[in-house]
């Protein structure tokens, strides 16, 4: 029989706890080795045994272990969502990683031109494989889609009226709403149509000379089907030029290559926005673009450098980590290697028996199966769509619990419960992160 006297004092487990001190310092591991005493003692009161030495120690250790770690870690993404905004939207390509170990780990010419030695600008750096990617005359790059967005309506539109269809009135993940980035702004929103049918005739009435511009926002993350009616870009470009007013064009995810060539639905491109004659088109830099989170304006120089005066510029211009990413993405387009380099078009562009037989692969080492099932884009995009996979469902009782205890792991894997199974889906899993996902299976 233990008694609450066998629990030793926190002198003692200090004197075992040498390593925690080294590593945690005397204060932390003092109040570890507190707290996992005082715990023993509440559990000893209701009857539990009193813990040895050594597995006080462990617990103590264990709880400083937890709170060191970041919260932002590594995660394996099994789940079949290519563009999992809680998971960090898109992984970068190997070329994208090294150019922000290259620029980030010292000093780089972000703001310094070689030839004079003297001040130089941050914009030039991307300035010039954005026009080249896109075909665009300028371009420019801030913090994110959101921030472009803004950016360009205060200073192309503010303290006048944007006009935009009831039907775009989007919100994209909850912070962005259209009507709120258009109050913030300080342009006046002048809806016009309905939320189902706006026509051309719609826009048109509208327009008086408070007018500054149309804008367009891609309703990227829902589907209006049934009596339905947009206008065309092109007629909207004509409209807004015929009567001197700008097109700005929120495309969102902002792809460069054709989604239809997989499956999907068609997601409208940079490209293709332009040659419809928006004056500027926005989009973010990690959705299908497959780069770091940034926000891409390209289109006519005059206005991209009335952007680039704008005072709000400075407050959301793009970090050197970002720049150099984004390059280095933005590369992978110009040398027609996308779908090989950039992870989100390799993950989209898979065959299916390349994942068949890769999630057979796992069926070898842990028993379950392998299923037909859906991975989706996600990420704000292509709403409804899915690309046909094979998934592993391991053999679990309780998917919910197994998945929990994968959630646990480190790294953290996020599988999918679908039913009465549990999915993983090898699409979004990193080639060689295979190992540790059928290591972490094995445990289970
Ligand atoms: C995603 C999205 C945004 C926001 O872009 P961020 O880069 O996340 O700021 C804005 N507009 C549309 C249409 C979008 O799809």
């Amino acid at each position: 029989m233990t008694s609450l006297r066998d629990l030793p004092s926190i002198d003692a487990l200090l004197r075992a706890s040498t390593a925690l001190v080294d590593r945690y310092g005397h204060a932390q591991t003092t109040e570890a080795l507190r707290r996992a005493v005082e715990e023993a003692r509440e559990a000893a009161l209701q009857g539990a045994p009193v813990p040895p030495e050594a597995e006080l120690v462990a617990r103590a250790a264990e709880a400083l272990a937890r709170a060191a770690r970041p919260t932002l870690r590594p995660v394996i993404n099994a789940t079949g969502v290519i563009l999992h905004t809680n998971l960090g939207r898109a992984p970068l390509s190997d070329e994208a990683l090294a150019a922000l170990a290259g620029i980030g780990g010292g000093y780089s010419t972000l703001e310094y031109d070689l030839e004079p030695g003297a001040r130089g600008k941050r914009d030039r750096h991307i300035e010039r494989i954005l026009t080249a990617v896109t075909g665009a005359e300028a371009g420019l790059v801030v913090n994110n889609n959101a921030g472009g967005v803004l950016l360009a309506l205060t200073a192309l539109a503010g303290g006048r009226a944007a006009i935009i269809s009831r039907g775009q009135l989007v919100e994209i993940g909850g912070a962005f709403r259209v009507p709120d980035v258009m109050a913030q702004s300080g342009a006046i929103m002048v809806e016009v149509g309905t939320t189902n049918r706006t026509h051309l005739r719609d826009y048109a009435a509208a327009i008086d000379e408070r007018a500054a511009c149309i804008v367009r926002a891609h309703a990227s993350n829902f589907r209006v089907v049934g009596f339905t009616e947009s206008v065309p870009l092109a007629d909207l470009a004509a409209l807004a030029h015929e009567r001197g007013l700008l097109l700005l064009d929120d495309i969102g995810s902002g792809a460069l290559l054709d989604t239809v060539q997989f499956g999907l639905s068609h997601e409208p491109t940079a490209q293709e926005s332009l040659a419809a004659g928006a004056d500027l088109v926005m989009f973010s830099g990690d959705k299908l673009l497959g780069g770091p989170q940034a926000g891409i304006i390209i289109g006519r120089a005059d206005l991209i450098e009335a952007l680039k005066r704008h005072p709000l510029a400075r407050a959301i211009r793009a970090d050197k980590l970002a720049l150099a990413a984004l390059a280095a993405t933005l590369e992978h387009y110009r040398r027609g290697e996308a779908l090989e380099k950039v992870p989100v078009w390799r993950m989209i562009s898979m065959r299916p028996d390349a994942i068949r037989a890769r999630a057979e692969a796992w069926a070898a080492q842990v028993s379950g199966e392998v299923v037909p099932a859906e991975s989706t884009v996600g990420g704000g995009s292509l709403p409804g769509d899915t690309l046909p996979t094979w998934a592993f469902a391991p053999r679990v009782t309780q998917p919910n619990v197994t998945a929990a205890r994968l959630r646990a792991g480190d790294p953290p894997i996020i599988a999918r419960v679908s039913g009465d199974r549990l999915l993983l889906d090898p699409r979004t899993v990193l080639p060689e992160q295979d190992a540790l996902v059928i290591a972490a299976l094995k445990e289970h």
